[in-house]
């Protein structure tokens, strides 16, 4: 199977699955924030930069959403993991948190009202919590208990024909200029954080769904999972621009659109400017999983023998290999030996709010002649190729 015909069935699952989970009931779409919203300027003032607060001072991830990182979020010092256990590692010391706050909680899978097992994936992480959708619900996780913003009661027909059982199904957002974008089947809202409104729905994809998708506050640029193209669509004309096809993900940062485009079967990485115009191929072999920062892009070549990691200038050049370290620990006099998989799918993620960029993989620990699965987290310092591994976790 092609890699795009796997990503494109990830995510289609991603989207349609958000339909049969339980739901909040709230009386009607909108949700009176005000309280919440000084409740949560209180709580800025007495947060501090500790390792205590589960969500400490930081900024929006400003991640697109894509395939390979629907379910990270970085920001500040922290990566956020929100898979079947939700978890916050700390990028310098490793440190592993379980993302419940709850007292005497086990934070096993079948722990009642435990957060660290609450679907929560497809969301990002701000100074006031974890942002999420669940069903046709857009949620908060504080650190302590999950609220319900605001609730879609729209869809458009194709949304019926694509999601029977739940055609009102909220799927990712992304976030610019202090407004959450949250996209549905084929449509979407912008939350406005500061006082908790929502906009109209707008439609803005004609019978398709969304496979990637980004803002700058004047365009929504998206990838298209059926048709498989790349447009950019005007938020103010309400007007769609084709840019091209065989496209499967895009970042936008800085002013300039970013988008994989397959040619022949393999991924180039090109840089639009932010109207997708005077496309420029900066990265040949650049699979979905690039990660643009401010200062450079990680991505994973297959060209490379060892399907290696590389990081580049922003515009493409001085491309470097990134070396994965193996950690060797030693306990009791038996050596300890974590280190990555080969030719492994990587997960690269990293924001504009985060000190760091994180490579997630399999990975193995071996202990004497005793080998177990891991995941393996390496850190790198924006703008360096030099990794280290950071933790390892159970697979
Ligand atoms: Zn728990």
């Amino acid at each position: 199977m092609k890699r795009t015909g796997i990503i494109a069935i990830i995510l289609c699952a991603v989207l349609l699955c958000g339909c049969n989970n339980e739901q909040n009931s709230v009386d009607s779409g909108y949700v009176d924030v005000s309280d919440f919203v000084s409740e949560y300027e209180n709580e800025l003032e007495n947060k501090d930069e500790t390792d205590s607060n589960m969500f400490p001072l930081a900024e929006y991830d400003d991640k697109a959403v894509a395939v390979m990182s629907l379910n990270f979020s970085a920001n500040g010092k922290y990566l956020y993991c929100m898979r079947d256990t939700n978890i916050r590692i700390n990028g310098e010391s490793g440190e592993v948190r379980m993302l419940c706050s709850k007292a005497g909680c086990a934070h096993k899978s079948d722990s009642p009202d435990c957060s660290a097992h609450k679907r929560m994936s497809g969301g990002l992480s701000a100074p006031e919590g974890y942002y999420y959708t669940l069903g046709n619900q857009l949620c908060l996780y504080d650190g302590e208990t999950h609220k319900v913003l605001f609730e879609n009661n729209f869809c458009t027909d194709f949304d019926k024909e694509m999601n029977e059982d739940n055609p009102y199904t909220l799927g990712e957002m992304v976030y610019c200029g202090g407004k959450l974008y949250v996209f549905g089947l084929s449509h979407y809202f912008i939350y406005d954080i500061s006082n908790g409104t929502t906009s109209d729905p707008a439609v803005f994809i004609d019978r398709d769904i969304i496979m990637s998708v980004d803002t700058n506050g004047e365009n929504i640029y998206y990838c298209t999972q059926l048709s498989n193209e790349l447009y950019v669509y005007n938020i103010a004309t309400k007007e769609s621009k084709k840019i091209c096809g065989n496209s499967p993900a895009l970042d936008y940062k800085n002013g300039g659109l970013y988008y994989v485009q397959y040619e022949n079967g393999v991924p180039m990485l090109y840089m639009a400017d932010e109207d997708g115009n005077s496309p420029k191929k900066i990265i040949e072999d650049c699979y979905v999983n690039f990660c643009i920062t401010d200062d450079c892009i990680y991505y994973q070549n297959y060209a490379d023998p060892a399907g290696g990691a590389f990081m580049c200038k922003i515009d493409g050049s001085d491309p470097q290999k990134i070396e994965f370290p193996q950690k060797v620990i030693t306990e009791n006099d038996v050596d300890i030996v974590s280190k990555k998989d080969d030719k492994d799918l990587l997960y690269i993620i990293s924001s504009s709010a985060a000190d760091k960029a994180y490579i997630i993989c399999s990975g193995s620990k071996t202990t004497g002649s005793d080998v177990t699965p891991v995941e393996i987290i390496f850190a790198l310092d924006k703008g360096s190729a030099e990794c280290r591994l950071i933790a390892e976790t159970e697979r």
